[in-house]
Order: C-alpha cells, then structure tokens, then sequence
C-alpha cells in the first residue's frame, strides 16, 4: 500500500468561486428573498438567455430536472421512442424513463466524439419503416465540444422530429458563432459542482419558445392552477431553483468567458507537454467549433504507448490525482440490457472504443501551474517505465 495522504489531492474539476457569489447571497438575505424564486432568478434567467442568444431560459434545480422538463413539453410519453447519445452521463437519459419511454442510444463518430449522424439516420430509417418515429432526439455535446449540428439538425428536421440539446457540459461553446445549447427545440445546461460555472447544485432550460417555456414555469412549480386556493390539473414537479443558488449563478456567469479560457490554456499545456508522445490521441475539436474544454480527453493506443489507460489511472491515483476514464456508453449500463444501440458503422463501435481507450484528465480551471506538472510528470515517467518493461520482455 502506498501513502497518499502527504501529496496534495487534485481533482478532476473542482468548483471555483469568483469571490463575488457572497455578494449576491448577502443580497438575497437582506431582502429575505430566501425562498425559491426571486429577483436573482429572473435575473439569473434573463442574463443566460442574453449570453446564449435564446429568447428565454428558466433557471431550474438541476440539469436532469431540465432534460425531464423538456421531454414533458415535447408531450413524451409511455410507449414512445427518444434517440438519445450513448456517450453521455446516465442523467441524459433517466429522464426519459421517468416519462415511461423507451431510449434508443445512437453511438458517436470519431471526430467530435458526439453522436454519429450515420447511426441516426440508420435509426430513422428503421423508426419510419416500422412506422414508429421517435417523440425527442437528446444530443449531448461531450467535454465541451459541439456535436456536428449541421448534419444532426438536419435528420431531425427531415423526419420532423424535435431535438433537445444536452449542452450540461458546453456552456461557453460555440458551432459556427452560434453558442452551444441554442441548436435544438429546447436547450439545458447544468450547474452542478463538477461543471465549468456551478451554482452547486441547478440547471437552466432554454427556448426560443416562449410559450413553451411559460408551460415549463408551470410544471416545474408543482403546476398549480391559476386559483387563490390551491387547484391542480394536471400533474408537476418541484423544479425551480432558488433565489440564493440563482446569486451564485449570477456571479459565476460574470467570470465564464476568464473560465473558458483556463479551461483551454490547461488543455493546451497537456496537448504540448503529451500530444508528441506515441499513441496518445487528445479529443479533436471540429472545425469552426469553439470548445469550452470542460475536460482535457484523451485517448491512448495501448500498443503505440506502451501503457494502457487503466495504467495510468492507476498511476494518477497513487499521486493522489483525480482522473477518470471516458463516460461508459449507456447501452453498455447494466440497467439497460437489452435496449436498442446503433453503431456508428457495421464493424465501427466508436462509443465502447473511447470508453476503453479515453482518459480525462484533471481540468479544472483552479488548477496550478505546479499541479498540472505534477499530473504531466506522472503520466511521462508512467509512459516511460512502461516502455523499458517491454524493452525487456
Ligand atoms: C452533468 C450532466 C447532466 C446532469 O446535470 P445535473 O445538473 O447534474 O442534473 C446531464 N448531462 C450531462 C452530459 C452532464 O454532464
């Protein structure tokens, strides 16, 4: 056993505060606006949807309960189909188990890691000749980088089916100048603890829709009719976030753009200090896209490094570094045997690729100069170690 305890923990992404967030909470006191919605909530909402360039946005408890909020609107419901990413966090898809449908996961492509528009179009096509078209399709922007919106919005639009972009990971990006979140019928971002700006714990859903985002305000407020006693007819959700969380939001957006960019300067440190090393494959970044970089991945050919991923992870634990492999694709979960994938190509698995080959590294934008060499070092004497064993052998 090796102790970790005298070497500093460094954390994949961890949050990182302006300084100003007391401020906004101190406000929100001193109004006693405690309760959840206040002015920091509208303010919160108008100042992301101006960020984004959406008509509107409501600020809501997480990004799940944003996923869930949009699927409700879109009206899915049991014994629907909704074509979903397979590369993602389990949260882009819970949500459309709890409406009662049934998710179809579509694998990646290689160059934006993101969903393969072959194996859409190839789901479509079986979906139209079944005679069964899916409600939803959820794309989920990875690590910061845009899916090829283009092609996706395009299949959608062909078979007119609505699309929602999971965009919890990209706030700050961009496709073609037009910010990540903004491609689809409905957008959600999330602000957890882990994400590049976080209100610990909140989300937001965006829309060009108004009319549909006055519906979302709706149900996420327990959907109470318009009565002085209390009236419901229909069935909602406890979902909106609160005036205190709102105040940290507030403060973390002022700061996003300086976020994005440590985010970038960390990956381009690991890409010049790593990339030139054999095997090791950083995530690409699609021409004309701007990636907010959330997380620095990567992915290395076993053979050509001499170290497999599980290696170095290994390694990194050992240096009480916190690093992790690439998100496990969710038609390989246990909890959804059994649901129909569609592979990027016959022979072409690129999701359970990634997943055995990726890495991410620690990203956050608090990271030092001092810690990322630390992280550089390990994985360069870890590459080397492995090459003078097999030197050997
Ligand atoms: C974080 C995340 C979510 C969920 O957001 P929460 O705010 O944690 O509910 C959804 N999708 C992706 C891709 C995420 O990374």
């Amino acid at each position: 056993m090796i102790n970790t305890t005298y070497k500093k923990r460094v954390f994949l992404s961890s949050p990182h505060m302006s300084g100003d967030e007391l401020r906004y909470i101190k406000e929100a006191f001193d109004t006693n606006w405690i309760a959840p919605l206040g002015p920091n909530v509208d303010e919160f909402e108008k100042e992301i949807a101006e960020y984004v360039g959406a008509n509107e946005a409501v600020a809501v408890s997480s990004g799940t309960a944003a996923i869930h909020l949009a699927l409700s609107l879109l009206n899915v419901k049991k014994g629907d189909k909704v074509f979903c990413s397979s590369l993602t966090f389990i949260a882009s898809a819970n949500p459309i188990i709890y409406q009662g449908a049934e998710p179809v996961f579509i694998d990646s492509e290689p160059v934006t890691w993101n969903m393969s528009p072959d194996a859409l179009e190839k789901a479509f096509k079986d979906a139209s000749d079944e005679g069964n078209l899916p409600k939803a399709v959820i794309v989920v922007n990875l690590y910061g980088q845009s899916a090829k919106m283009d092609e996706i919005t395009s299949i959608c639009d062909h078979y007119n089916v609505p699309m929602i972009e999971d965009a919890a990971e990209s706030i700050g990006s961009t496709y073609k100048g037009k910010a990540s979140g903004t491609f689809g019928q409905f957008g959600i971002y999330s602000f957890n603890g882990n994400k590049i700006i976080t209100t610990s714990s909140g989300g937001m859903l965006i829309s060009n829709d108004t009319g549909a985002l006055k519906k979302a305000r709706f149900l996420a407020t327990q959907a109470r009719d318009p009565a002085p006693h209390y009236q419901h007819s229909n069935i909602g959700f406890n979902y909106r976030m609160s005036n205190i969380l709102a105040g940290v939001g507030r403060a973390q957006l002022r700061v996003l753009d300086e976020r994005v960019k440590a985010r970038r300067n960390i990956f381009n440190r690991y890409y010049q200090e790593l990339a030139n090393l054999p095997g090791f494959y950083f995530m690409p970044e699609l021409e004309n896209t701007f990636s907010n970089r959330w997380l620095t991945a990567l992915t290395i050919n076993e053979e050509e490094a001499g170290v497999s991923v599980g290696e170095l992870l290994k390694a990194l634990t050992e240096e009480n570094i916190e690093a992790r492999p690439v998100w496990k694709p969710l038609h390989m979960q246990p909890i959804f045997q059994g649901v129909k994938y569609y592979p990027h190509g016959e022979n072409e698995n690129i999701s359970e690729y990634l997943f055995i080959n990726g890495i991410c590294l620690p990203s956050g934008s608090n990271l030092n100069e001092d810690d990322q060499t630390r992280i550089i070092n390990c994985i360069k004497d870890t590459v080397s170690i492995g090459n003078e064993r097999k030197r050997y052998v």
